[in-house]
């Protein structure tokens, strides 16, 4: 066996948002084939298991009595090539933006809008990822996992995970049924930019680009992302802590006639996204500190730990919005971020 096992192991720096907690196990799981000798250890047999990738989407509020498997699977194959298209493996530990930058270089398009999101390629599947108009899931063919539950490795496909807004069964249905191993993509090689979010046009003609390129549309994304999210390594988050709410036209028209300037999306037939940032920053959470945590002054839906807090404290900020987002507009804002 390659993977490592460590008692008692801190998690600080193993999550963006760096507040303190410990782990009664940590496995570091360095390939495939230790799964099951490693769910087999009898040290483990009557504790929860959970997995980690790179830390950017959960939050611990106490210590994890438990193990947790990191998963640092780590390789990249070609399946198959077209002059149309490639198909691609990748390992569940293979960091997310090294992954978008080797497809971008390479010319494969699919993946360019996702720059820069932290984590793993395993964890991009669990709440199917998205950024600037794209989600990962349009760029998944299949997903390898280890099945808990029967013991067995199987192959799921794309079709077969209920991919949604920032969901996926494995966030739902099979919480804690598979451990990803692997995602299988296909990628593009006449990609079409994908330029329907305004801040992306916007960069693009600042910078007088008529007719981007899968580098020009990930290097824009990469220039936005890095003027309005604060870097985990300098201050700690966890990226957007709510998810936008999608409302009834019913309700979408009653607030609209208090907020007129109210940015919304159609979603579908009966549905209205709002941008949940607007309806935080309009209730007046945008830069406000609370201790050792806060709302970020740039973009109300990032919660801030300024160090020294605990995984409480930014859960007990986040029901405080909450409540109050409920009270002004009658909406619930739920989390996107894993909470344990
Ligand atoms: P973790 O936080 O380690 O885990 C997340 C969840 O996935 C947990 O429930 C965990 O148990 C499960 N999991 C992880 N790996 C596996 C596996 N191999 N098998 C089974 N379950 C697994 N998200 C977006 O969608 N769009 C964005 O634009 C975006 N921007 C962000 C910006 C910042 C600054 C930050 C800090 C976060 C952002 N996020 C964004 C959230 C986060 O980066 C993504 O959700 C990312 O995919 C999490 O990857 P991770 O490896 O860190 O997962
Ligand atoms: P933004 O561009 O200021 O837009 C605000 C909100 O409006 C976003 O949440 C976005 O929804 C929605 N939106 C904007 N243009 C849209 C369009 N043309 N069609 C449909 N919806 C539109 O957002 P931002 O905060 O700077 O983030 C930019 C992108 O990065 C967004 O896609 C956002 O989801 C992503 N992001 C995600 C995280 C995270 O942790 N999940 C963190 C940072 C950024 P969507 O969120 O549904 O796209």
């Amino acid at each position: 066996m390659k993977s490592l096992i460590y008692e008692h192991h801190p998690l600080t720096d193993m999550t963006t948002f760096g507040v303190p907690a410990h782990a009664r196990f940590l496995v570091a799981l360095k390939q495939t084939d230790d799964i099951p000798y490693i769910l087999g250890d009898v040290r483990f047999a009557h504790m929860p298991i959970m997995i980690l990738g790179g830390g950017s989407n959960i939050l611990f509020t106490k210590d994890f009595e438990g193990c947790i498997i990191k998963n640092e699977i780590s390789y990249l194959d070609i399946l198959s090539e077209t002059d149309d298209h490639v198909i691609v493996s990748v390992g569940a530990g293979y960091d997310w933006h090294d992954f978008v930058m080797y497809a971008t270089e390479r010319g494969w398009g699919g993946v360019e809008n996702l720059a820069l999101i932290p984590g793993t390629v395993g964890a991009a599947p669990v709440q199917n990822i998205g950024a600037y108009g794209i989600e990962v899931a349009e760029t998944i063919v299949s997903i390898d996992v280890y099945n808990r539950v029967t013991g067995n490795y199987e192959e799921l496909l794309a079709s077969d995970c209920a991919f949604g807004y920032r969901t996926s069964i494995f966030k739902t249905t099979a919480r804690d049924t598979y451990i990803i191993t692997g995602v299988v993509f296909r990628l593009s090689k006449n990609a079409q930019p994908r330029t329907t979010y305004a801040a992306l046009v916007q960069y693009l003609d600042e910078q007088n680009i008529s007719h981007p390129s899968l580098i020009d549309i990930r290097d824009a994304v990469i220039a936005i992302r890095r003027s309005k999210l604060p870097d985990p390594r300098v201050l700690g988050n966890a990226g957007s802590f709510f998810k936008n709410p999608y409302i009834t036209q019913d309700a979408y028209h009653a607030l609209l006639a208090v907020y007129p300037d109210m940015p919304s999306f159609e979603a579908d037939a009966d549905h209205v996204k709002v941008p949940a940032a607007f309806l935080i920053d309009r209730a007046g959470w945008k830069g406000r500190r609370i201790g050792a945590v806060g709302v970020h002054d740039k973009q109300a839906l990032v919660i801030v730990h300024y160090g020294g807090g605990t995984g409480q404290d930014i859960v007990d900020l986040a029901h405080a919005i909450q409540a109050d987002v409920f009270e002004k507009y009658g909406i619930h804002i739920e989390p996107e971020v894993n909470v344990w």
